[in-house]
């Protein structure tokens, strides 16, 4: 390649590039931060996991109608991320409440409150298979 056409072809792929980074940022930042509602699966999830008495389960129940989804996890697992949207999120720091398995142990779960003794995580342990336990089969006990 004569040198001047290298040049351009760079330079073509620089714009290109200028062109689609914001675009990039923008789409990641939102991915980030965009919430939904709660699927069926995940409030079926959660709510099998505060099926559990004890301290501090009465406020863990009482956010559960309350519980936005905020994101979750980059490696295609079912594991997610929840907010309850009448306070602000809460920094990641947790305590895991109470955990679940399905009765072949195929699948663990735990789940996890924040500093403010609220719902914020719930880890789903699938050896990588990405399976999605039904919720009434789940075997719960407080940690
Ligand atoms: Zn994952």
């Amino acid at each position: 390649m004569a040198p001047e056409h290298r040049d351009r072809a760079i330079s073509a792929g620089r714009r290109i590039l200028a062109r689609v980074r914001p675009w990039w940022a923008m789409f990641r930042r939102r991915s980030e931060v965009a919430e939904r509602p709660l699927t069926k699966w995940e409030y079926g999830i959660v709510t099998a996991l505060v099926g559990v008495g004890g301290p501090g389960s009465q406020v863990v129940r009482e956010s559960v109608p309350y519980l936005v989804w905020t994101g979750g996890c980059g490696c295609g697992c079912p594991s997610f991320k929840v907010r309850d949207r009448r306070f602000p999120q809460q920094p990641h720091v947790l305590e895991r409440f109470s955990t679940g398995r399905t009765p072949d142990g195929s699948v663990g779960l735990d789940f996890y409150l924040g500093p403010d003794g609220r719902p914020l995580c719930v880890d789903v342990e699938t050896d990588g298979k990405g399976l999605r336990p039904a919720p009434d089969t789940l075997i719960v006990a407080r940690v």
